[in-house]
């Protein structure tokens, strides 16, 4: 998640029947209207629905590998990728190409799972082919916390069981399932009552895992959350993790929706812990700057979403077939340029060059990294003065002192150092300040 930093002063969409209580029913409608550069920040303000009081409010221009360019001409490093989703890069030509080349051979034409498509077939069985057995069959959708939900469902009716285990801190998505298993009370609360029977136990606490009994339909987990802080478990907790769910007959997923695909150093970060889930969630990175997600699991298990009834997880959009074709030209992009080791480069280069005494950690794996500051308002400020120096950074949802450092595998040399140069700037301006 980026935290709002840009406050704006556009108005609030004015009602339109103020007061009348009356439905008001249109015959006519105004041609839709163009704003001028002028008025769209305005536009914004009135009609898009915003996420918080200070969106960051930037106009954007255009976007090509690591850097986005704005409407009034300045351009930004971007330090998060559009949070873990250009991993290799804005507007990659062999994605661009293939979106071209698959529009201009069909887009949508039937909900998914009735057609054989041929990106969708192709990018499953790519998929398949470098997970490890037991992760074959793809179901793919619009997004992360829909594939979570996927997931969740799937656990419960491949297992006939109810109950769900998730871990503190966590971060799965904010559709009410996913939700439900989110980590941290302050963002369930205004929603509950959410799905029941969930528990929540400490991350990375082996002597927590004996909660897991063979009531559980699933446990799902990050490898290395994100939100809750960039926080990478230890490996023997993922070991007892896997064990404990495979003796009780719980269901494992590894939610790899922001560590997936390279980012932390391997493909997927579950190869690192040497620990293989029952089903794996995948999103943002996957549709290379498309909107794609997919939960993957056994034909067994996916077997049990077929019927009883049949038709019991559809979706209308999941696959989409300009989302599949990006997605298997980013995937080819990753696998054929081994581009996860360039992960392993950018975290030495990081860690070699963020040294500061406002600096109390900087951790995590591969280009998935939080360097955490003395204190939130300190964090605040240096993620201002970063912007402001042309350093695009963010927050995680649960840890205010933490700057996501997150950069597209592609980023050259010379622009690496050029973000560090005015991160390290910023730091100092950032502490000056205070
Ligand atoms: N799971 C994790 C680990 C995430 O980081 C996110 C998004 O940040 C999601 C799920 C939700 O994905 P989406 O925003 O595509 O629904």
């Amino acid at each position: 998640m980026l935290r709002a930093r840009v406050a704006k002063t556009a108005a609030p969409a004015p009602s339109k029947v103020a007061g009348s209580g009356a439905i008001l029913v249109r015959t006519t409608y105004r041609p839709v209207a163009h704003p001028t550069r002028d008025d769209l920040t305005d536009a914004f303000g009135r009609h898009v629905a915003w996420t918080s009081d200070h969106p960051l409010g930037l106009e954007v221009a255009s976007a090509l590998d690591a850097q986005i360019e704005l409407a009034d001409g300045r351009r930004i490093i971007d330090m998060i990728s559009g949070i873990a989703v250009s991993s290799i890069g804005h507007r990659h030509p062999a994605v661009v190409s293939a979106i071209h080349a698959q529009v201009d051979r069909h887009l949508h034409v039937m909900v998914y799972g009735e057609m054989v498509q041929r990106p969708q077939v192709e990018l499953a069985r790519a998929l398949s082919d470098l997970l490890p057995d037991g992760l074959d069959v793809c179901y793919f959708t619009m997004t992360g916390t829909e594939a979570n939900e996927g997931a969740l469902k799937l656990s419960r009716k491949a297992t006939g069981r109810t109950r769900m285990v998730a871990f503190e801190r966590s971060y799965h998505g904010d559709t009410m399932g996913s939700l439900s298993v989110t980590g941290r009370a302050v963002y369930r609360r205004p929603f509950e009552p959410l799905v029941p029977g969930t528990t929540f136990l400490p991350f990375n606490d082996v002597a927590a895992l004996d909660a897991i009994d063979d009531e559980v339909a699933c446990v799902i987990t990050e490898p290395i959350q994100g939100e809750g802080g960039i926080r990478v478990p230890d490996d023997a907790w993922m070991h007892r993790l896997r064990d404990r769910c495979t003796e009780v007959g719980a269901l494992l997923i590894f939610d790899e929706i922001q560590t997936g695909l390279g980012r932390t150093g391997s493909l997927f970060a579950f190869e690192q812990f040497d620990v293989v889930p029952d089903i794996l969630t995948l999103a943002k990175a996957l549709g290379g700057g498309m909107p794609l997600g997919c939960f993957i699991s056994s034909s067994d298990i996916m077997r049990s979403l077929r019927n009883d009834p049949p038709l019991s997880h559809v979706t209308t959009f999941g696959g989409h077939p300009v989302s599949c074709a990006a997605s298997l030209a980013a995937l080819r992009v990753l696998r054929d340029g081994q581009l996860h080791k360039r992960a392993a480069w950018i975290e030495e280069t990081v860690r070699d060059r963020l040294t500061h005494p406002a600096i109390v950690d900087v951790r995590g794996r591969g280009a998935m990294l939080g360097m955490e500051l003395t204190s939130p308002a300190l964090t605040a400020r240096f993620v201002d003065h970063a912007l402001e120096l042309g350093v695009l950074l963010g927050w995680t949802l649960h840890a205010d002192a933490l700057v996501r450092i997150a950069p597209p595998l592609t980023i050259s040399e010379p622009i690496l150092h050029s973000a560090l140069n005015k991160m390290i700037a910023a730091l100092e301006s950032a502490s000056r300040s205070a």
